[in-house]
């Protein structure tokens, strides 16, 4: 099978050029200049008047209830994130129940390989008197393992330190990765007890003001003085201040192998917004001032190598709900495996929110693609239009405006979002996985399905320290 996607802008993290892409058996063949000789071919694609990527690889989500609650499930979360141009998703084994043994992670891994309808990787866990696991885990494709440093508020228990830098010399020796949420257990637990006054209601600003900036830096620094110690691969998930930034940047200057998450309500709104949301943009670490996510925006703009992730969190939209301004009930988390890459490009391609220069096409295609490829282990088998590529590949139109709502896509399980309402350029009109299309402006083809991915492992890396 031999498929020519011609006329269009082929966008990679390097740059973007008019060309035509020969893709044959899955794989990207060759990337030509408009008007080259392209033999024959099964399937010409016009991609005239628009831009060619790789598709987005969206390393944080939350998919895969066990149970098959009314969260999400592989087959809703999947459809989702196809009709918005990812093609790979990682889950997290933050799930109900969540996902600690080597055989919590095969079932979890059987139930991906049914219902999956883009590539699926699963992130094994990092948890207290389970580090056995974390081996058990590797055998069966496990190339990351994820840590709390404090209460995921649910029943995801948490690291000590010992804990971790143990998890972390286990992660180095297998070339894997650590994925840490980093904000500091006792410092969120002295702010939520601050909290427990019962006739005051939970307000956005109170819940804000409980875990500010510092206790997620404060986490960062003793995570990324692990890393450096056991010379293990870490990933600080969703990263939402500037400072926590610059302490990340700093440890890679000194050769600690660090990679970072934003998230698109981290980059794109503002506290003030996430009050006015409401229980749509309750999430931890909490949506922060405007200062702070337009030091962000400086950062990237800058050459920060941040990987753009949705921390998908699906919940019913009543329980999203607030009553007046109370936040209290109701679960951290927003759903935004679908919009990500939409928000992503259109904020960096059309401009952000800080109204600074657009950081760019390149760096769009290096967040949502290219970067999280490399952190995963997965380059150069994706995240980048080079040939030998597997070709997950997104046809976008950035040019004609579009409202981000439920009646325009096919959302995951739930309709809310705290974007709807937003018009962004963006729109994915074609998605192809490994050369076949998948989906064609958010109708999906029903035969198709995806694969579990199993990532290479790094070699280990020497300490630092
Ligand atoms: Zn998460």
């Amino acid at each position: 099978m031999r498929v020519a996607i011609t006329g269009g802008l082929l966008a990679d993290e390097g740059g973007a050029a008019p060309g035509t892409l020969l893709v044959r058996d899955g794989r990207i063949e060759a990337v030509l200049a408009l008007g080259a000789d392209i033999g024959p071919v099964d399937e010409l694609i016009d991609a005239t008047g628009l831009s060619v990527l790789p598709g987005a690889i969206d390393l944080h989500t939350h998919l895969g209830d066990m149970d098959q609650s009314d969260r999400e499930t592989f087959f809703t979360g999947t459809r989702a994130a196809a009709c918005g141009g990812v093609t790979t998703v990682f889950e997290h084994p933050l799930s109900d129940p969540p996902t600690l043994t080597g055989d919590d992670y095969a079932a979890k891994l059987e139930l991906a390989a049914r219902q999956a309808r883009i590539d699926v990787g699963l992130w094994g866990a990092l948890t207290p008197g389970r580090l056995d696991a974390m081996r058990d885990q590797a055998e069966l494709g496990a190339a990351g393992f994820k840590a709390f440093t404090c209460s995921s508020g649910g029943s995801y228990p948490p690291v000590d330190l010992a804990t971790l830098e143990a998890g972390m010399e286990i992660a180095a020796k297998l070339g894997a990765l650590v994925l840490v949420h980093c904000e500091d257990g006792a410092l969120v637990d002295l702010g939520a007890a601050s909290l427990q006054a019962p006739a005051v209601p939970l307000t956005a600003e109170r819940f804000q003001a409980s875990r500010p900036p510092e206790v997620e830096l404060a986490a960062t620094l003793q995570v990324l003085e692990l890393a450096g110690r056991t010379g293990c691969r870490l990933q600080i998930v969703h990263v939402s201040a500037p400072a926590v930034v610059d302490a990340i940047l700093a440890a890679r200057a000194h050769g600690v192998q660090v990679t970072f998450e934003h998230t698109p309500h981290h980059l794109l709104l503002d506290a003030a917004e996430a009050a006015q949301l409401g229980g749509a943009a309750h999430c931890a670490p909490p949506v922060r001032e405007r200062a702070l996510r337009d030091g962000l925006w400086a950062r990237l703009r800058a050459g920060a190598p941040a990987i753009a992730a949705s921390d998908h969190g699906p919940f019913r939209a009543a329980h999203k709900q607030t009553s007046g301004d109370d936040l209290r009930g109701v679960p951290l988390g927003i759903q935004g495996v679908q919009e990500t890459p939409a928000l992503i490009l259109d904020a960096c391609v059309h401009g952000d929110p800080t109204g600074g220069a657009p950081v760019g096409l390149g760096r769009a295609v290096s967040m949502l693609s290219a970067e999280p490829a490399r952190a995963a282990g997965l380059w150069p088998r994706k995240g980048t239009l080079r040939p030998g590529a597997d070709a997950d590949l997104v046809l976008w139109d950035l040019a004609t405006p579009r409202i981000l709502d439920a009646a325009t896509q096919q959302r995951g399980m739930h309709q809310w979002s705290p974007y709807d309402g937003r018009t962004v350029r963006a729109t994915p009109t074609r998605v192809l996985l490994r050369g076949a299309t998948l989906a064609v402006r958010g109708e999906l083809s029903a035969a198709l399905t995806g694969q579990i991915v199993r990532p290479t492992l790094a070699p280990q890396l020497p300490a630092t320290r």
